[in-house]
């Protein structure tokens, strides 16, 4: 991500849009971690996982990777770019096997590049091992350092290697052993999928931070980062998986035990604001529908009278629907998503960004000529999208621009597999709401309240912020943090 600080932010630009600010992605946004996919028992595993891959995209587009095994061997491939780019027709024939693990990666640590795609595979004194892994293992530096001294070589600068080493360097033979001893030292939000050649299993940090699935398809066990990837492939969703749990899945059947005892329960509240997708439930809460009710405690909390309601696309749009059902303001597509501007884009030269070319989004004239304009998004990472989408409002010929937020300002940097900037860089952290609203150029500025956040998830019964992660608006992490998440802030 880029290094912007928060006083290179214009304050009124003129030409309104691309100026000012040099910035690779005009979207300012928060970047996914990472998605897993799952099959045991189904002779298409590797097509499954291709398809249940498709739903998974939005959470991770640097690379994609297949694991299949046949009983007696591995079959794998990986790549950079798209699950469409990787996979081809002969590769997928290669694939044999009915047991699979996948993964799409947006690297939130280690660098990006083929060799830390995944699944890693790595073969030890046991056999054959490939992981699969979605979040963040804040101490894996620390463990690294430590296994090098005792002679591990590393052959990736991803996490997910430290806990091959801790299962290969463990004391016990028995390889369920192994990495439950493994899986207890690391700490931090992780949802692992793991294969052998006659097994797959499904492991959840003991905070439940980051979202694991369990479904079926006839006698196939599934498991997926969301149930999207469920329904893509006609499958049925049969429970999440739980804080602390494993489950194994073998020619036994089904087995359910526990690594760690669950912890304060600290699911993602990010995952129902911006990252899953709306189709999607997490702990049977649709997000879609989470973020309707979002939309109307927002209205609640901020209304501000106005001709209509507009969501900055796609994850805003089910707040501004909720915005609009609650005040009865009209919803209109006073923003449009170009969807097709992929990362082979050239990027347009200076001079025809100062003519107003835009890349990636546009404001509907007639829509939002002479109105007063509710302009609907999920979050202000460092403001500079919110400035600029105000300002293209502005230009399209919006009267006035009133920015509600679907969540609370968000203040501190993420270390569970979230790809955030340091908390310098994060406008919230050190601007009071109304100097936010004159850095973005609003007419009015509202965030949604924490109370109000989980009041709209709906899940109220357990414990801390209703059993959600909130850490990146109320600054308390569930695990300990220490020195960690200064390495942390280091490397983003
Ligand atoms: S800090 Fe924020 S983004 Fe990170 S896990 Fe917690 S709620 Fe999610």
């Amino acid at each position: 991500m880029p290094n912007e600080k928060l006083n290179d932010i214009p304050q009124w630009t003129g030409r309104f849009y691309n100026d000012g600010v040099q910035h690779e992605d005009m979207f300012d946004k928060l970047k996914e971690e990472c998605g897993v996919f799952g099959v045991y028992g189904h002779d298409e595993a590797a097509s499954l996982s291709y398809y249940g891959l498709h739903a998974l995209q939005h959470r991770g587009q640097e690379s994609a990777g297949i694991c299949v095994s046949d009983g007696s061997e591995f079959h794998y491939h990986r790549g950079m770019g798209l699950v469409k780019e990787v996979f081809t027709n002969d590769i997928m024939q290669n694939l044999t096997g009915p047991v699979a693990i996948a993964h799409v990666r947006y690297s939130t640590a280690g660098e990006s590049r083929v060799a830390n795609a995944q699944p890693l595979v790595f073969k030890y004194r046991e056999g054959d091992l490939a992981i699969a892994t979605n979040g963040n293992i804040l101490n894996a530096p620390e463990i690294r350092k430590e296994l090098e001294r005792e002679g591990s070589i590393f052959q990736t600068t991803s996490d997910t290697e430290v806990l091959a080493h801790l299962i290969a360097r463990s004391r016990h033979e028995d390889m369920l052993q192994a990495l439950k001893e493994g899986l207890k030292q690391l700490v931090g939000g992780f949802a692992f999928l793991i294969l052998t050649k006659e097994r797959i299993i499904a492991a959840l940090d003991p905070h439940g931070l980051r979202p694991l699935v369990m479904g079926k398809l006839g006698d196939a066990v599934l498991f997926a980062s969301e149930t999207c990837a469920f329904d893509m492939i006609g499958a049925e969703y049969v429970r999440d998986v739980q804080p602390g749990e494993l489950i194994i899945v073998d020619k036994n059947g089904i087995r359910e035990e526990r690594f760690a005892q669950q912890q304060r329960k600290a699911l993602c509240a990010m995952e129902y604001i911006y990252f899953a997708r709306p189709d999607s439930d997490i702990d049977q809460i649709n997000i879609h529908l989470a973020r309707k009710r979002m939309g109307r405690q927002l209205a609640i909390e901020g209304f501000v009278d106005a001709d209509v309601v507009t969501g900055v696309p796609d994850s805003s749009i089910s707040a501004a629907i909720g915005y609009a059902e609650q005040t009865g303001i009209p919803y209109e597509l006073g923003l449009v998503k170009n969807r097709y501007v992929g990362r082979t884009f050239i990027q347009p030269s200076q001079a025809l960004r100062e003519q107003g070319v835009k890349m990636k989004l546009s404001a509907v004239r007639k829509v939002v000529e002479g109105k007063r304009v509710v302009m609907i998004d999920d979050s202000i990472v460092r403001g500079t999208t919110s400035l600029r989408i105000v300002n293209m409002l502005r230009e399209a010929g919006a009267k006035e621009v009133h920015v509600r937020i679907s969540s609370p300002p968000f203040s501190n940097p993420c270390f569970y597999g979230i790809d955030t900037p340091s908390r310098e860089e994060l406008i919230a952290s050190a601007k009071t709401v109304e100097e936010i609203r004159k850095a973005i150029n609003a007419d009015s500025l509202h965030f949604l309240s924490k109370e109000g956040l989980q009041e709209a998830i709906g899940r109220m019964d357990e414990g801390i912020n209703g059993g959600h992660c909130m850490a990146c608006f109320d600054n308390d992490y569930p695990t300990k943090t220490g020195d960690f998440s200064k390495q942390m802030i280091s490397r983003v």
